[in-house]
């Protein structure tokens, strides 16, 4: 899977929209490149109480990062777990098969739930994955967004497929940020790094 997501090519990175948002290389490439420095943030997904194959989350997670890094300069450096410990220094967010009521929830950085299919209504520029959708949204939260129910394009509007961000919301998700960052602000923006081999 991996593999064919390299495979894509460079072109994509000039394509609108999120066609590109799958490919880890094209999300580097798409980073939002008046923001400096890039933010490195870790990310551990807890896949322990998820009921999805496992081969179906890397580009579900590379679009995550899409969403943050093309317009926020932030990157996560995501490893996923089958377990529910918790990371020292990060955030933590779980997908789960089922949560009654609610697509996904924000308790705190290191306890944000997400169900494994989110039952999201349209946007005009939607997301690829309602899955990563509402991670990002829930990661927003993480870094200190409210809700902006404007517009269901908004990442921070509740239930749309919506992933932009505004200014001033850029903004002060980027004052947040160092707070959970490491201490490196170069490098690449890599792939997930799986619990299991896929
Ligand atoms: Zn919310």
């Amino acid at each position: 899977m991996l593999n064919l997501l390299f495979g894509i090519g460079l072109s994509m990175v000039l394509v609108p929209g999120l066609a590109s948002s799958t490919n880890p290389a094209a999300a580097e490439a798409m980073k939002a490149p008046h923001l400096q420095p890039v933010y490195h943030v870790p990310l551990r997904i807890h896949l322990g109480q998820s009921g999805r194959p496992l081969a179906e989350w890397p580009p579900v997670l590379a679009e995550i990062n899409h969403i943050w890094l093309s317009q926020d300069a932030i990157c996560f450096e995501i490893h996923t777990v089958d377990h529910d410990e918790e990371l020292g220094h990060g955030l933590d967010l779980w997908f789960t098969s089922f949560i009654p009521q609610w697509n996904g929830y924000y308790r705190d950085p290191n306890d944000m739930h997400v169900r494994d299919e989110p039952d999201l209504r349209p946007a005009l520029r939607p997301a690829e994955s309602a899955a990563a959708r509402t991670a990002a949204h829930e990661i927003g939260h993480a870094l200190g967004l409210g809700h902006r129910q404007d517009s269901d394009d908004n990442l921070m509007r509740s239930k749309t497929y919506g992933w932009q961000l505004h200014p001033a919301e850029i903004k002060q998700a980027r004052q947040a940020a160092p707070h959970f960052a490491l201490e490196k602000t170069s490098g690449s923006c890599g792939p997930p790094a799986m619990h299991n081999r896929l």
